[in-house]
C-alpha cells in the first residue's frame, strides 16, 4: 500500500495533544492505523509535549484543593452511553475497517443516491463530526459540492480522483469550505470510505439546488 496523501501537521497535533472531537480522532486514527510515517510524527509529536512538561515549572496548588477533589469524589458518576455491540458476522463484508472502529455498533447501509450509499457508525458519546461509512459504486462521478465544514476521508478500498490528484487505500483527503469536490470513483471497483464530516454538504450549480433538499449527509 503506496500512501500519497496524509492528514495537515495541525490535525496529527491535535491526535497527539487529545484536543480533536470524537468524530475527527477515529478518522486521524483510522489513518493512523496503515501508515508509519504518521505514527512516527504523532510518536515524536507526545515526546516533544511530554518534554515540555516535565521541564515546566510546578505551580502552587490552591490551599482548598484536596478538599474539592474530595468533595466530588461522593458525586454520582455519569455513565457512558451503553451502545450494543455490532451482531457477529454483521461486518464480514467490511474486512478493510480497523478493529478499533468494529467495537462502535454500525447500522446498516442507507441508500442516499444512485451508485451511492451510507451506513453511520454510532459513536459511544456526542461528536459534532459524524462518522459514517461511504460507498461508491465504480465510476459514480460525485456531484461537485463544497461544505460547510470540515470532511475527512480515509480510503479503506477502491480509489477515487479529483482535482488535488489520486487517492487510493490509506489515503486521506481533507474537504472543507474552500474546496471544490469534483471527485469520479475509479472505474472497476467499488470505493469504500471512512468519512469524518463535520457540518453539511453544499452541493453546486442547478441540479445541486434540485436534489440538496433530498440529501440526508
Ligand atoms: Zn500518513
Amino acid at each position: 500500500m503506496t500512501i500519497r496523501h496524509h492528514p495537515p501537521d495541525d490535525f496529527l497535533t491535535g491526535f497527539a495533544a487529545g484536543t480533536l472531537d470524537l468524530g475527527q480522532h477515529v478518522a486521524i486514527a483510522t489513518h493512523l492505523t496503515g501508515c508509519s510515517r504518521c505514527r512516527r510524527t504523532v510518536r515524536l509529536m507526545e515526546h516533544v509535549g511530554g518534554s515540555v512538561l516535565a521541564e515546566m515549572q510546578p505551580t502552587p496548588m490552591s490551599d482548598d484543593a484536596l478538599a474539592r477533589v474530595e468533595a466530588r469524589m461522593d458525586q454520582p458518576v455519569m455513565p457512558a452511553a451503553r451502545i450494543a455491540p455490532p451482531r457477529p458476522g454483521a461486518l464480514d463484508d467490511l474486512p478493510e475497517l480497523p478493529a478499533f472502529v468494529r467495537r462502535y455498533a454500525v447500522s446498516s447501509w442507507k441508500w442516499i443516491a444512485p451508485g451511492l450509499r451510507f451506513r453511520p457508525i454510532q459513536l459511544p458519546t456526542d461528536s459534532p463530526t459524524r462518522v459514517f461509512l461511504l460507498q461508491s459504486a465504480p465510476g459514480t462521478a460525485m456531484l461537485d459540492h463544497t461544505h460547510t465544514g470540515q470532511e475527512m476521508t480515509c480510503v479503506l478500498r477502491g480509489g477515487f480522483q479529483h482535482r488535488a490528484g489520486q487517492y487510493g487505500p490509506g489515503d486521506f483527503d481533507l474537504g472543507d469550505s474552500s474546496r471544490h469536490h469534483d471527485v469520479v470513483v475509479d472505474a472497476g471497483e467499488a470505493c469504500l470510505c471512512l468519512v469524518a464530516m463535520h457540518g453539511k454538504l453544499r452541493l453546486s450549480g442547478l441540479l445541486g439546488a434540485i436534489v440538496q433538499p433530498f440529501l440526508r449527509l
